[in-house]
């Protein structure tokens, strides 16, 4: 198996650490790269799994993307588009989720769009997931051009 980053051979120690820590195969480099990014977003590993999805559908997301105001989970720029993972629907205050709807409509304003996804959506239904994201970043060219 092969680094979905770099695309190097894995020897059989890397790929059972990034496979077990993210279920992606990653090169000792790319791992440790993984490693500190989450350590500094608190990146759920659901969007992890969701960018490695993406990237392998050729779609070019970013990870951890910064927009002026916030890290965003993934970012998918030539649509405009950005996505959120969803861990915790049922912990969210009242503040919260006005501050959320609050950035979501300036990000709206900014001409992106912004979608959310449990986590457990990405889970379990992965290749779904990506198929549906394929679909909304061709909608929102489709739509971007017909303006
Ligand atoms: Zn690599």
């Amino acid at each position: 198996m092969n680094c979905l980053e770099c695309q190097k051979e894995l020897k059989d120690g890397e790929l059972n650490e990034a496979l077990v820590a993210y279920q992606v195969p990653l090169c000792s480099k790319h791992k440790k790269r993984l490693d500190g990014l989450i350590k500094d977003h608190n990146t759920p590993v659901e969007a992890i799994q969701l960018y490695y999805g993406l990237k392998q559908a050729d779609i070019s997301p970013m990870l951890e993307w910064w927009n002026g105001k916030r890290s965003v989970d993934i970012a998918i720029s030539r649509a405009k588009l950005n996505i959120i993972i969803d861990t915790e629907y049922d912990q969210m205050t009242q503040e919260e989720a006005i501050s959320d709807l609050e950035h979501t409509m300036h990000s709206f304003k900014n001409g992106f769009t912004t979608i959310r996804i449990p986590h457990t959506l990405v889970k379990h239904y992965l290749l779904e997931t990506v198929q549906n994201i394929i679909g909304i970043v061709e909608g929102i060219k489709a739509n971007v051009r017909a303006i």
